[in-house]
């Protein structure tokens, strides 16, 4: 018997959410994947949050991102911001559950599909080296590096520097939180080359007004990308 079925019969594969024993390793058990709310069915092509809709394969728009400019190509978003959702993104965010990087991975390869072609490369959306020091580690790189193992494409966690202090986003309104992050984020000197005629496709975990992704999609068209894609473990709705 190998040692991962030797595990698996002293550890029997829990839910990520409760104490229920599921069938997969790093799953969710019936009841915690009802309560999460993961995204299905017709989404905005560009930031993944949901619409109505009944032809799911329907290139469709949101307001918001008819109305802000979006310098990205395609977007999408594993879950909801909210309930079991936010809980998750949060206990990765300060650490608590780093292990949920790895089922967080399977959910955004789900999301993102549409998105990976054949000369994808995978990047996260930096933190400033600052709160890096402080935090130890950046969530969204933990994230792009389980995608990138699950989507067998290749996964550069510093393709992206943010080389200029930017204070916190919240308590900001829409236009503020574009203005903070306005050049905040630009290629590696050193990464350029990989970066030029490819599609990139950046991990984050959270989108709210989506600043920091347009940030990092700026820098990636500005230094020659093909194509720029976004994926993120969770859109925050307006309403939320
Ligand atoms: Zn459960
Ligand atoms: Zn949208």
């Amino acid at each position: 018997m190998g040692l991962q079925a030797m595990l698996r019969l002293i550890y029997p594969p829990q839910c990520l959410g409760c104490d229920a024993r599921v069938t997969s390793d790093f799953g969710l058990c019936g009841t915690c994947w009802r309560d999460t709310p993961f995204i299905a069915g017709l989404v905005c092509d560009t930031c993944g949050i949901p619409l109505q809709g009944d032809d799911i394969d329907a290139v469709v728009h949101c307001d918001d991102c008819l109305s802000i400019a979006r310098p990205w190509a395609q977007g999408r978003a594993a879950m909801l911001y909210k309930g079991n959702a936010r809980k998750m993104v949060l206990q990765l965010k300060h650490g608590d559950r780093l292990d949920l990087a790895k089922p967080a991975g399977a959910w955004l390869l789900r999301a993102a599909k549409p998105l990976i072609r054949s000369n994808t490369l995978i990047a996260p959306v930096p933190l400033h080296w600052f709160r890096l020091f402080r935090r130890r580690y950046n969530q969204s790189a933990l994230l792009a590096a389980s995608l990138g193992k699950l989507a067998q494409r290749d996964h550069c966690p510093d393709l992206l520097i943010r080389p200029r202090w930017t204070a916190s986003q919240g308590g900001r309104d829409r236009h503020a939180r574009f203005e903070n992050m306005q050049d905040a984020i630009r290629v590696h000197p050193r990464r350029g080359a990989q970066v030029k005629g490819r599609n990139i496709l950046l991990v984050d975990d959270v989108m709210t007004s989506g600043a920091t992704l347009a940030a990092a999609a700026d820098a990636c068209m500005a230094a020659g990308a093909a194509e720029v894609s976004v994926v993120v473990l969770a859109r925050v709705a307006k309403d939320d």
